[in-house]
């Protein structure tokens, strides 16, 4: 299960930023994750729970953006849905199309500190 992986790198790159940011703990942390990044966000969601276990994160939660995979086509200048399975082939022109303009990403967009007790 590699979300494990990704998971806990996630919680490791969360930590860090939090630490740098002077924060305690972490209350929630937002990723982006693309069609085409090959995660399954039930999966994460599963993983995180694990890898985020007597860490900075221990309290957080992890809100997962679904990015959909677009081609461009120079043809129409437009870009189009590849879908899943990936198909890169524009609908409009009918012509191959190999420019994925989004769809694979996998990053951490937000993480959001616990507030300080003060
Ligand atoms: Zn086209």
């Amino acid at each position: 299960m590699h979300e494990l992986s990704i998971a806990t790198a996630i919680v490791e790159q969360a930590e860090e930023i939090a630490r740098t940011d002077g924060a305690d703990g972490v209350s929630s942390v937002t990723v982006r994750v693309g069609e085409l990044a090959g995660v399954v966000p039930d999966a994460l969601h599963f993983a995180f729970e694990v890898a985020r276990e007597g860490t900075a994160l221990s309290g957080a939660s992890l809100v997962v953006e679904q990015v959909p995979a677009l081609a461009w086509c120079g043809g129409c200048a437009e870009e189009f849905a590849v879908g899943m399975p990936p198909f890169f082939w524009c609908p409009a022109c009918d012509r191959p199309s190999r420019e994925l303009r989004s769809g694979r990403e996998l990053e951490i967009t937000g993480v959001e500190p616990v507030p300080a007790p003060t």
